[in-house]
């Protein structure tokens, strides 16, 4: 899926899973608006940056996806939520973990990109940092729908140490948020939110917010955006490899498809990944039955819950 464009990409991804067929609709209407959202940023020449925030900050506000409120609840019933950010132009990231009281933690972790010279907050630190740059700390409650409630308590066992997590398989529900942007500065930039893996342990982080894992942008290699079992993404530092691999000359679309491949070869994990490079160049990849996406360029305008 190389574009020939030099004009402004964005790609879109709302989770790799089989997402069942009766919420289709909603996760295609979802990663669609976002889209709409991330490209009038890009079609008025702003920043890549600017365009995965307010991407991935939509869908947070998008009750469909596993980021924000709706997101899934730990096992003791709150919300616990992970952004990233991350600038391919200056190498400037932001990211915060376990923050329990944010409505939309990429605004939060843009903060900390733009306003702060650390990288990485978490828990209170985080919430403090966010709350002294202008953004508001909520009941933890307005983040927790009923609807998560039930499947917490259909939630099977945990995990248990040197066995697969039954959380994880390649059918069951992640339904992460992320994007990634070429403007028409030849700027890229990821971003990745998310509530984590259903009934996890409290303090508990997955790789979505983890920089090289679940998000990573250079202009001198690719922005990337995963989704799917956190740990093994995390063990391999997905993101990272993937761009690794650009640098060196592999094409974005099938790099992404080659790290697919090694999350499931190596640590037979399963998940899903978008990626642009600085010459517009993009693709898509997942060993999941589905997963959400949406992509715009000059010339295309597509959404799919499956590659063709
Ligand atoms: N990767 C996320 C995590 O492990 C979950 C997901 O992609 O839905 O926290």
């Amino acid at each position: 899926m190389n574009a020939p464009s030099h004009g402004p990409v964005l790609l879109v991804h709302g989770g790799a899973w089989a997402i069942p067929d009766d919420v289709v609709e909603d996760h295609l209407r979802g990663v669609r608006e976002a889209q709409a959202k991330g490209w009038s940023v890009l079609e008025k020449g702003g920043s890549a940056l600017d365009a995965v925030e307010e991407t991935v900050a939509y869908m947070e506000e998008d009750e469909v996806f596993d980021a924000g409120r709706g997101s899934f609840l730990t096992s003791d019933g709150t919300v616990q939520l992970d952004a990233l950010l991350m600038d391919g132009a200056t190498l400037r990231a932001g990211g915060v973990g376990c923050v329990e009281h944010i409505r939309n933690p990429i605004r939060a972790a843009r903060k900390v990109l733009s306003e702060s010279p650390h990288v990485y907050f978490v828990a209170d630190g985080a919430e403090r940092f966010a709350a002294e740059h202008g953004i508001e700390l909520i009941d933890n409650k307005k983040l927790v729908l009923p609807r998560e409630a039930e499947r917490l308590k259909k939630a099977g066992p945990k995990q248990r140490i040197g066995e697969p997590d039954p959380t994880f398989s390649a059918t069951s529900s992640h339904d992460t948020v992320g994007a990634v942007a070429c403007d028409k500065n030849g700027n890229i930039a990821a971003a990745t939110s998310t509530g984590g893996t259903l009934n996890k342990t409290p303090g508990r982080v997955g790789d979505s917010s983890l920089i090289g894992c679940g998000c990573y942008a250079d202009n001198q290699s690719a922005a990337i955006s995963c989704t799917g079992w956190g740990e093994p993404i995390m063990k391999l530092v997905l993101a990272k490899w993937t761009a690794d691999r650009v640098a060196g000359g592999v094409p974005p679309d099938e790099s992404a498809r080659d790290a697919i491949s090694y999350l499931h070869s190596r640590l037979k994990g399963h998940g899903g990944m978008i990626i642009v490079d600085a010459q517009g160049r993009f693709g898509i990849a997942h060993n999941t039955p589905r997963m959400a996406w949406a992509l715009r360029t000059g010339s295309r305008d597509d959404a799919g819950i499956e590659i063709s």
